[in-house]
């Protein structure tokens, strides 16, 4: 699953004139990841969740021992480059460094962003059930709980919206909007629920940028479901969910 990335001749070529800052940044931009598994055809949707949380765990653990790697790797390219300059290695030394830098680095991103979609669809999984049982908000209706901030927005929102909400965030905070999830992805369909016109931001509802895109989303209109709240077993469950609340997929 890394492979594509790592291969690429031209990202490995811009990479390698780059100061590490900057290959980090490149290697972020970059990267699709998904990596969880699991069957929604065996069980029930509880054991879907079940078998979900515990590839979570696994994945936090190989999260760990990567993120490792990396600052092993790190610290042999800046000790390669000295001694570089030093007159001791080759160039080509320096570049099979910064190769396997690289490679570790997308591995990280790509594990670090799986980990962080799984554990927001579990945290929908699991509140999003309470969500439906709750009485419907009238039309720009807004309440908030311990658990949850809701508003039903009179705006037909859908993922085409995306651009302006993205734009307003970039505009207003100097970076990208840390969208999790656009629309429907596997993880959400092993875990059932209909996220296709959805999409998942990971700011804390209650932090200075959270509390600021939520009144941002209020003025337009746009309906939201802000989680407080991490489930069991989660710990960056707390998030922003921009679309309608999400029904259970009809399955066939
Ligand atoms: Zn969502």
């Amino acid at each position: 699953m890394f492979s594509e990335l790592a291969k690429s001749r031209r990202f490995l070529i811009a990479a390698l004139v780059l100061p590490l800052a900057a290959v980090i940044f490149v290697a972020l931009r970059q990267s699709h990841p998904v990596n969880i598994t699991g069957n929604s055809s065996q069980g029930g949707p509880s054991d879907v969740l079940t078998k979900m949380q515990e590839a979570l765990a696994k994945d936090r653990a190989l999260l760990s021992n990567y993120e490792h790697d990396q600052t092993k790797l790190r610290a042999e390219v800046i000790r390669r480059r000295k001694l570089h300059q030093d007159g001791q290695i080759s160039q080509d030394q320096i570049k099979e460094a910064e190769r396997d830098y690289i490679t570790a680095v997308n591995r990280v991103y790509e594990m670090r962003h799986a980990v962080v979609e799984t554990d927001i669809a579990i945290t929908e999984a699991v509140l999003g059930e309470k969500v439906l049982r709750m009485p419907e908000l009238p039309v720009n209706g807004y309440s908030e709980t311990a658990d949850l901030k809701r508003f039903n927005g009179a705006s037909k929102w859908s993922l085409k919206d995306a651009p302006q909400v993205e734009r307003y965030f970039a505009q207003t905070f100097g970076r990208d909007l840390p969208v999790t999830a656009m629309g429907q992805s596997d993880t959400h369909n092993r875990l059932g629920f209909d996220h296709h016109d959805s999409m998942d931001v990971a700011l804390h509802p209650d932090s200075a940028e959270g509390k600021a895109f939520i009144d941002h989303l209020r003025k337009a209109g746009i309906p939201f479901i802000a989680f407080r709240k991490a489930v069991p077993g989660a710990s960056t469950g707390p998030h922003i969910h921009v679309g309608r609340p999400s029904g259970r997929l009809v399955r066939h």
